[in-house]
């Protein structure tokens, strides 16, 4: 048995009572095409209900994070914490709810889609980073280099394509 998975037999045999949790494991999430990964040591608060339909599993799931600053590639790092509501049943729907197996709920696949989707996809080591200089490639957090100054914003190249003569 899994450290995020919870026998709720109790639960099933007296519907209306609630139960908390507060639960810790590993759960990998691999997110594609970023330089974001999250650790995969996953906290999960949970309180579970036993309800008509099955078990409802209400909490949070928090974790932290590393990645490389998009401008200047410094590393930065970073926690979540999401909320969730879910419905665990017996006769779970695709992408709907989660399934309820001998009477037990596992919460690292909901902890693991909950991570996917709330993990910053960018990052930035600060929200003004200067990045890097384009030319010579000094880190400008550190102080401006020597190199001339870029003068026009690359976006008006657009606009001048445009102008009629
Ligand atoms: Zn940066
Ligand atoms: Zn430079």
């Amino acid at each position: 048995m899994g450290p995020l998975v919870v026998n709720v037999a109790d639960l099933l045999r007296r519907p209306g009572i609630r139960r908390h949790e507060e639960l810790h494991g590993h759960v990998p999430v691999t997110m594609v095409g970023t330089s974001v990964s999250a650790d995969d040591d996953v906290g999960v608060r949970v309180t579970l209900e036993a309800v008509s339909e099955g078990v409802l599993a209400t909490g949070s799931v928090t974790a932290s994070w590393r990645a490389e600053c998009r401008r200047c590639l410094r590393p930065v790092a970073g926690e979540v914490v999401v909320r969730f509501r879910e419905l665990y049943e017996r006769h779970a729907r695709e992408g709907e709810t989660y399934p309820l197996i001998h009477e037990q709920v596992d919460l690292e696949p909901l902890a693991r889609e909950t991570l996917l989707l709330e993990l910053p996809l960018t990052a930035l080591c600060q929200a003004d980073c200067p990045g890097i200089c384009p030319s010579c490639g000094a880190d400008l957090s550190e102080g401006a280099c020597d190199c001339e100054p870029v003068v026009r914003d690359p976006r008006w190249a657009a606009l001048d394509d445009l102008r009629l003569d």
